[in-house]
């Protein structure tokens, strides 16, 4: 079992339910997070600190890279740290390139370095967790996208990721790396910061405000519950191949309308608004530039080579993660009051 584990980014959404499920599990995690606005420490708070330290630090610092390493000597790496958001890759992409691609380059580099002190190299993992978004944007009618599916980037935020990609597989290839790359779909769950759909969606109706929809809301995408996919990557620690893409989906394909207008039913079920349905507040508001139509997973690789298999359908998850929304407003309300992060264009 691997004991030693380094985080990054994992004051952050998916970082942070890693963490909470691999202390539970007794695997000793070290968390290396920048605290960016999308961070929120709150959400570890919970976690037994015997075996878990945080630290505060930046990827893309080299030096701060290379000493970490050195010291915590972790048997894996979990990178999940990046600047994650489109809209803000759009609005200015300088720290999408420094964390996503110079921050990766930092690890792949020290992690390198420590290698060679290791008796075999399975005694280490690098697990480098990225999106479906590197495979660019599916039609309505083609099939989904597999590990072999090339890259086609739209935005600055996945054109880093992508880079970010070909940097973990070049070490794989050039240097024999340990390295795993993950792509899931859309992840949702409690923790998620106000400014993804979802959130942003169950707050602005619990707030009584427009529910704002990009273009005409047809854009598909699919939606994987953050425990799902957490499982995933651990299972994928535990026995993914080495050298190996997996993608991981839950085959949940929905439309940004048909997303919102779920997320106002389960909200008129168990928080009726005194006149109405949340469902009227919906407003469409001017497309994204250059934003991908559809992305859908196919999961057959990690389901025919791991016992790995998404559990919760969204129905299910949305349920779950609302609730949670309902019982921690004030904590979307604190990371939501930059309302430059949540106001979109009106059409
Ligand atoms: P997030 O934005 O919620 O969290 C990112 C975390 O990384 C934050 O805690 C932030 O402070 C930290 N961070 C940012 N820059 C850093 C730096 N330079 N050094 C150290 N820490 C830094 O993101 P998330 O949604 O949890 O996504 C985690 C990973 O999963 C990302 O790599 C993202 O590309 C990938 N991913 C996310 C989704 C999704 O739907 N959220 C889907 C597919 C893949």
């Amino acid at each position: 079992m691997t004991k030693k584990i380094l985080v990054t980014g994992g004051s952050g959404f998916i970082g942070s339910e890693a963490i909470r499920t691999l202390t539970s599990l007794g695997y000793n995690v070290f968390n290396i997070d920048k605290l960016t606005y999308a961070s929120s420490n709150e959400s570890l708070e919970l976690v037994n600190k015997n075996n878990y330290t945080f630290y505060e630090g930046d990827i893309a610092d080299e030096v701060t890279i290379s000493n970490f390493i050195k010291e915590i000597s972790p048997e894996c790496i979990l990178n999940f740290a990046a600047e994650s958001h489109v809209d803000r890759s759009i609005e200015d992409a300088d720290d999408f390139i420094n964390t996503n691609i110079l921050g990766t380059y930092n690890l792949l580099k020290y992690s390198s370095e420590i290698l060679s002190n290791l008796i075999s190299d399975n005694d280490f993992r690098f697990i480098h967790i990225s999106t479906d978004e590197v495979y660019g944007s599916l039609g309505f009618d083609d099939e989904p996208f597999n590990e072999d599916s090339s890259f086609k980037p739209n935005s600055p935020y996945s054109a880093s990721k992508a880079s970010s990609d070909m940097l973990v597989r070049s070490w794989i290839k050039t240097y024999n790396f340990p390295a795993i790359i993950t792509h899931s779909s859309n992840n949702y769950g409690p923790w998620q910061f106000p400014e993804k759909l979802i959130p942003r969606s169950v707050l602005c109706a619990l707030n009584e405000e427009p529910i704002q929809i990009y273009g005409d809301g047809s854009n598909i995408r699919d939606w994987i519950f953050v425990e799902d996919n957490v499982r995933a990557i651990i299972e994928l620690m535990k026995s993914g191949n080495i050298g190996e893409t997996y993608n991981i989906g839950s085959e949940n394909e929905v439309s940004n309308i048909g997303l919102v207008k779920e997320i106002c039913n389960i909200l008129d079920d168990i928080k009726p608004r005194s006149n109405g349905s949340y469902s009227d507040l919906i407003v469409f508001v001017e497309d994204r530039p250059g934003h991908d139509l559809r992305y859908a997973i196919d999961i057959n690789k990690i389901t025919s080579t791991t016992s790995w298999r998404p559990i919760k359908n969204v129905h299910e998850g949305l349920k779950i993660s609302i609730q949670w929304m309902i019982d921690n407003r004030l904590w979307l309300l604190k990371k939501a009051t930059d309302k430059r992060r949540l106001g979109l264009k009106k059409k």
